[in-house]
């Protein structure tokens, strides 16, 4: 059987995996698009060599990545998804009954067009009217914005390497601070607690120097590198870790007891923020 190998950036390990089918192999203008066929995972969307969703357990990562901001603001109505090309983001978000507006903010067309064609389902909600498609940087999107309309900023972008560097960097956050409404979230991944742990404080370190509350939680994703993925939450009002939305929506993973479970507790966090875990 043919194996895909991929390298991912950062990380000390390489990972092997069967493919029993290459479904896809193109070139946008960003990045190399590839969609294989795994016997576990199913089908797979690899950009540049990595790996980014796979059909069997992408609903772990995009549950965790939108629900937490979306059930911690009390009444989330505007949003924007940057990145997440894939559309997994905006299909979860469309979720709550109170959202009127998804800005849905990708660099890479091709991505967009990829997902529709072989994950469907993960795309379902790029055609709802609630969501605006724009086709640009997301950090431009975001500098661009003139007024403090936004509930949550839910950022779902490749590793923190090439295009994707432009949304984590001082002046990315500031300015994401500035449209978002005054009990405003944001969100993004910032790698695997395990092998990334000095990019995991430092983005922490970013958003606090922005916010009055930033905080961490995690969740096992199985196809990204190190396994223990790290998500920081930064709030203009209250604390992510507390649930304000009710909204019962149909999840696979994401609970409210999975939402109290994931953040770090504040020990293990004062240490990881002073570099003194012992692992
Ligand atoms: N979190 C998933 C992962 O790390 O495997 C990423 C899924 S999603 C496919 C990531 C998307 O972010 C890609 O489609 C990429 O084109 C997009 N992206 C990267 N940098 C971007 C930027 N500066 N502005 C908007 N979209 C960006």
């Amino acid at each position: 059987m043919i194996k895909f190998t991929e390298r991912a950036p950062y990380a000390p390990v390489e990972y092997l995996y069967d493919v029993e089918e290459i479904l896809y192999r193109g070139k946008s203008s960003f990045q190399e698009i590839m969609v294989i066929r795994n016997p576990y995972y199913g089908k797979m969307l690899i950009l540049d060599d990595v790996v980014q969703l796979t059909e069997r357990d992408e609903f772990f990562y995009h549950e965790m990545l939108a629900h937490v901001v979306l059930h911690a603001h009390p009444e989330p109505r505007r949003v924007a998804v940057i990145g997440g090309g894939d559309g997994g983001v905006v299909r979860e978000v469309l979720k709550y009954g109170t959202i009127e507006k998804v800005y849905f903010v990708e660099i890479d067309e091709e991505v967009i067009k990829i997902s529709r064609r072989f994950f469907p389902e993960v795309s379902s909600g790029v055609d709802d009217p609630r969501v605006e498609i724009r086709i640009m940087d997301g950090a431009d999107f975001i500098a661009k914005r003139k007024t403090a309309d936004i509930d949550a900023v839910i950022i779902d972008s490749t590793d923190i390497i090439g295009f994707a560097r432009t949304l984590f960097t001082p002046e990315f956050f500031s300015a994401v601070k500035s449209c978002l409404t005054d009990q405003g979230m944001c969100v993004t991944h910032t790698e695997s607690l395990h092998f990334h742990r000095d990019m995991v404080v430092e983005i922490q370190e970013v958003l606090k120097k922005v916010f009055p509350v930033v905080d961490l939680y995690t969740a096992t994703i199985a196809t990204y590198p190190g396994n223990w993925w790290a998500f920081a939450v930064a709030s203009k009002g209250g604390s992510p870790r507390e649930v304000r939305n009710r909204a019962s929506i149909p999840t696979k993973f994401y609970s409210e007891e999975v939402h109290g479970h994931a953040f770090l507790p504040r020990g293990l966090y004062e240490k990881l923020m002073k570099r003194e875990l012992e692992w």
